[in-house]
């Protein structure tokens, strides 16, 4: 089992998008995802399909330590795709965990019976370096992080490796940078092309060769509950999506064979 936090502080780069769509790719691959909703917008949550009125048990609870993992965590209409939910409860999460010792391992204890379920847990971070994301990269063994190919996509990214470094040497040595992925990448537009070219020699290996096309699809999908894979299976996006979790297990089959 392998728990990915798929991070970046800025809003709008496709963190979302990326966690239900890679997610699905990887259950039509037979792999059991597990959906960890992180941000109080619960937009993933919303976006399987999730109404607010069936959200009674949440990450919230998870956090609070007020629920099991199996008592949050839901099935989709998408095989091998589960959820746990989030409302905007969760943006109190900062000050209810503020004071308390153990405040940065709480999703990592919560998540202790995953590896039982699922193969992979996918964890959807809020916009923000906060203690919800820190409770992300302590419980994650990975971070993969979406890049928006546009200008000062690389601004940010310091920032989030300081962050990644620090938990690293506190609560998580074993964090690895699973990876970055591009996303609404646009081949005609120069702009898009110059990103990807900089984020290339800046951060070599580490940036996946699949690229996320920017694609209506993929914005239509959510608002009929239904990741791209199911909404439009031919679509540029829905391929973008497998060919990323084709990568992403390659990737992993490498690490484990000592590549
Ligand atoms: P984040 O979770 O990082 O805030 P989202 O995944 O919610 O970002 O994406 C922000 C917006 O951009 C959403 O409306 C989403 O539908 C849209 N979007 C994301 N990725 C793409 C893409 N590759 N092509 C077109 N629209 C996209
Ligand atoms: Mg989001």
């Amino acid at each position: 089992m392998r728990i990915i936090a798929i991070t970046n502080q800025k809003g709008g780069v496709g963190k979302t998008t990326t966690a239900i769509n890679l997610g699905a790719a990887l259950a039509a691959l037979k792999h059991k995802v597990l959906i960890v909703d992180l941000d109080p917008q619960g937009n993933a949550s919303t976006g399987l399909g999730i109404d607010q009125s069936r959200r009674e048990r949440t990450t919230y609870d998870l956090l609070m330590d007020d629920a099991a993992l199996d008592d949050v965590c839901q099935t989709t209409d998408v095989e091998y795709l589960w959820i746990a939910p989030a409302t905007t409860d969760l943006s109190s999460t900062d000050v209810e965990l503020g004071q308390r010792d153990n405040r940065v391992f709480r999703l990592k204890e919560a998540l202790n019976d995953a590896a039982q379920s699922f193969d992979f847990v996918l964890i959807d971070c809020p916009p923000s370096l906060s203690l919800l994301t820190v409770n992300a990269l302590v419980a994650a063994h990975a971070a993969l992080v979406p890049l928006q190919a546009e200008f000062f996509a690389l601004e940010g990214l310091s920032q989030l490796m300081l962050t990644i470094r620090e938990v690293r040497e506190t609560a998580n040595p074993k964090l690895r940078i699973e990876g970055v992925v591009l996303t609404m990448h646009d081949t005609r537009n120069n702009l898009s092309r110059q990103v990807e070219d900089d984020t290339r020699s800046t951060l070599g290996d580490l940036v996946f060769k699949t690229m996320v096309p920017r694609n209506v699809r993929l914005s239509e999908a959510p608002s009929f509950a239904m990741p791209v894979i199911a909404y439009d299976p031919a679509s540029k996006g829905s391929q973008a999506y497998v060919s990323l979790a084709r990568e992403l297990l390659a990737r992993q089959q490498a690490t484990l064979e000592g590549v």
